[in-house]
């Protein structure tokens, strides 16, 4: 009963996420299926349960071993961005949660992600079964390697920061590919949109963002 209920949500979250889609639309959301992905997915079933009452506000929450589920309107504008169409196989670094995965599940064909945190990821796993997305495709390791085995990606999604874009995600991206990654300092970033070209990579600064650290070999040590 308890799982129905995360997968069916129960009335006052139903409502809760419906404000949020309004909200997003009103901050310039514009893509029907993103916010169709959003209405379609129970935040409140990625956050801790204390937090439970605070899943629908447009704000990044605590979600254990020091990380945090991204506000949603980063989430939604990233997603944006990728203009994704349905049949695209997409590599996501950083699951957390594992809330926007399941955004991606509902936007893509398959949905590469991986998390360097293994409590994170076991629980992410949870999540995901309990959202029914049988497109998902977990592992955890260090993301700034990507995930050579399944490449080339036609959209790639970093959600945490670097103070560049590391290259094995540049070499796994497919041609006309889309990558969204946040790129500066620890504290602070400019979400940043690579479209490959050939051996050409289209780079666009857009909105200041922060997240957390992207801790690997192509990212921060530590
Ligand atoms: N989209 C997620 C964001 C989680 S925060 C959500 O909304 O829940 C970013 C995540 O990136 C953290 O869980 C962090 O552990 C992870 N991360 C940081 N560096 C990483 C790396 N090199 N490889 C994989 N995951 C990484």
């Amino acid at each position: 009963m308890v799982e129905g209920a995360l997968t069916s949500p129960v009335p006052q979250f139903t409502g809760a996420r419906r404000r949020l889609v309004e909200e997003l639309r009103a901050k310039g959301i514009a893509s029907q299926s993103v916010l169709d992905a959003f209405e379609r997915t129970a935040r409140h079933a990625f956050v801790p349960s204390g937090m439970r009452h605070r899943a629908y506000e447009d704000s990044a929450l605590l979600i254990g071993s020091g990380q945090t589920i991204s506000q949603p309107f980063v989430h939604a504008r990233s997603l944006e961005l990728l203009a994704l169409e349905g049949a695209e196989r997409v590599l996501e670094i950083g699951t957390g949660s594992g809330y926007q995965t399941v955004l991606l599940s509902h936007l893509a064909r398959e949905v590469y992600s991986v998390e360097r945190i293994d409590d994170l990821i076991e629980r992410a796993g949870d999540a995901v079964r309990t959202a029914g997305a049988t497109n998902v495709h977990l592992r955890c390791g260090d993301g700034t390697l990507g995930w050579a085995e399944y490449a080339p990606y036609d959209a790639i999604v970093v959600s945490a920061g670097a103070p560049g874009i590391p290259q094995p995600l540049l070499d796994q991206l497919a041609e006309g590919g889309r990558l969204i990654t946040p790129v500066g300092d620890r504290d602070e970033q400019r979400l940043v949109l690579v479209v490959r070209n050939g051996s050409t990579f289209d780079r666009t600064m857009l909105d200041p963002v922060r997240f957390v650290p992207l801790v690997g070999e192509h990212g921060w040590n530590g």
